[in-house]
């Protein structure tokens, strides 16, 4: 059995930066993903609002990310994935297909998967006018013609933004009412350049090399129609990657993020939680960056010095 100080569960820019911080700190430290390292933000065709640079693809930001960790020391292994996490003891045992690891502090970024709607033209236009999300996205659809696909507070919130930037903004939702905070829809409904669509399906995306067109369902009537658009914002949700850490006694809030005090403590002794996959509100590089990093130093401080342990 390899035996480490730290085994971090997932390479994104939370795990990165944890393994960065915790390899500086002096502890010898795994990295597991079951993909490349990255994350989810290498599927980001552009990042413009990560401090420090002004523009760059998500998927040099996400190989800078891998190579600063790599060059401090930390051992990553890529296309691994883990299967199972024995929590419950001081020495704690993360599975892979590979071999069982033995680990002190265990730090837990997974990250979430957005929902896709599951149509025809959906994958295909992902990057090229599909986005899952309005901040990255929607500046680069200013004075255009956008449709958000949700009917959520998310979808709302995403509805305002695209707003303020987009000339007209269509929202369909499958239902007759939103599920958003009242202040939120009221607030949506006052703009003179969104237009909502009810009992309103999405059948297929269409375009060339980018989004061009929509098929719309009427699911009340039965009626098809075609709505030009620019860009198809999905705002159906999204799901922590938490199975196996619940399945391990990690407690969750009720949508399933992990539960985190200030300091990216779980409800577990020396296992910490960072990034997308915890129940912080805001899911960005930046503060996926800040928690993996508060996550290490607290792992950290629980490896070298028990005394301060609650
Ligand atoms: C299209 C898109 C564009 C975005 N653009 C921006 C932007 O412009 N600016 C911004 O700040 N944010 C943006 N975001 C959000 C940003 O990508 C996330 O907030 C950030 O990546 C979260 O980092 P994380 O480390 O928590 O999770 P992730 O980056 O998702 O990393 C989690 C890692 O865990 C691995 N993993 C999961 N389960 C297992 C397992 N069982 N075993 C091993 N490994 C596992 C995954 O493979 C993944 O590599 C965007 C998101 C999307 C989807």
């Amino acid at each position: 059995m390899e035996n480490w100080d730290v085994i971090i569960v997932g390479a994104g820019s939370a795990g990165l930066s944890a393994g960065v911080y915790t390899v500086r700190s002096g502890l010898k430290t795994l990295i597991l993903d079951e993909k490349l390292p990255g994350g989810t933000i290498a599927d980001a065709s552009i990042v413009v609002n990560y401090p420090g640079f002004h523009e760059i693809s998500g998927g040099e930001l996400s190989e800078k990310m891998t190579s600063h960790a790599r060059k401090v020391g930390a051992t990553i292994h890529d296309l691994e994935v883990v299967t199972e996490m024995d929590l419950s003891t001081e020495k704690k045992l993360i599975k892979t297909p590979r071999t069982t690891y033995e680990a002190k502090a265990v730090i837990y970024s997974t990250g979430s998967h957005y929902r896709e709607i599951g149509v025809k033209g959906e994958k295909e236009f992902k990057g090229k006018g599909v986005s899952y999300c309005g901040v990255c996205d929607g500046p680069f659809f200013k004075g255009k013609k956008v449709l958000v696909v949700g009917g959520g507070n998310t979808a709302c919130i995403t509805t305002l933004y695209l707003s303020g930037l987009a000339s007209q903004v269509f929202v369909i939702h499958r239902r007759r009412a939103f599920r958003a905070e009242e202040s939120l829809v009221s607030d949506i409904t006052s703009k003179s350049n969104v237009t909502i669509m009810w009992n309103t399906e999405i059948q297929e995306i269409k375009g060339d090399k980018q989004v061009r067109a929509v098929d719309l369902l009427d699911n009340l009537t039965g009626k098809t129609s075609e709505l030009q658009v620019d860009a198809v914002f999905v705002q159906i949700g999204e799901a922590p990657n938490s199975q196996l850490a619940k399945a391990a006694g990690v407690e969750t809030d009720e949508h399933g993020y992990i539960k985190v005090d200030g300091h990216q403590q779980t409800n577990m002794p020396g296992v910490f939680a960072a990034g997308d996959v915890t129940d912080q509100p805001v899911k960005q590089v930046g503060t996926a960056v800040g928690q993996g990093i508060t996550a290490a130093l607290e792992a950290y401080s629980f490896i070298r010095r028990p005394y301060y342990r609650k």
